[in-house]
């Protein structure tokens, strides 16, 4: 005797084709009864009047269109420069706005922030603190 698990294998095998009860194909879709994440459909049999819920999960998407990125705003502090011993006159804090932020992991969002220290001071620095950034 078959278990269900092995019914319901064949079933989603067959794309949900056949009658799990007698392997009709004279299925009968219900209305799709769906939220965010999930997707129910009531099917019958026309054959052996069975009745069963096939179930959908979410597996992914498709044709994502990015939107606008979102801009994000870190503060920057404590910022010290690799100056070769000299004294000069440098911020120590900066604003750092970047784009699409979400997007980046803490790595990649240090990496951003030490190469825009870089591009506005025209220093090198070994080291910064920043509040907005999870570490
Ligand atoms: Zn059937």
């Amino acid at each position: 005797m078959k278990t269900i698990p092995e019914i319901e294998n064949k079933y989603i095998t067959d794309g949900g084709s056949r009658c799990p009860s007698c392997g009709s194909i004279e299925l009968d879709p219900g209305e799709k009864d769906s939220d965010s994440n999930y997707v129910r459909q009531h099917i019958e049999c026309n054959d052996c009047d069975a009745s069963w819920i096939d179930v959908y999960t979410l597996t992914g998407i498709d044709k994502l269109e990015p939107g606008k990125p979102q801009n994000k705003v870190f503060n920057v502090n404590n910022i010290k420069y690799d100056t070769d011993g000299e004294n000069i006159d440098l911020p120590t804090h900066l604003s750092v706005t970047i784009a699409g932020a979400h997007l980046m992991n803490d790595d990649e969002i240090s990496d951003h922030i030490s190469d825009e220290i870089s591009n506005v001071t025209g220093f090198c620095h070994k080291g910064f603190t920043v509040t907005g950034l999870d570490t």
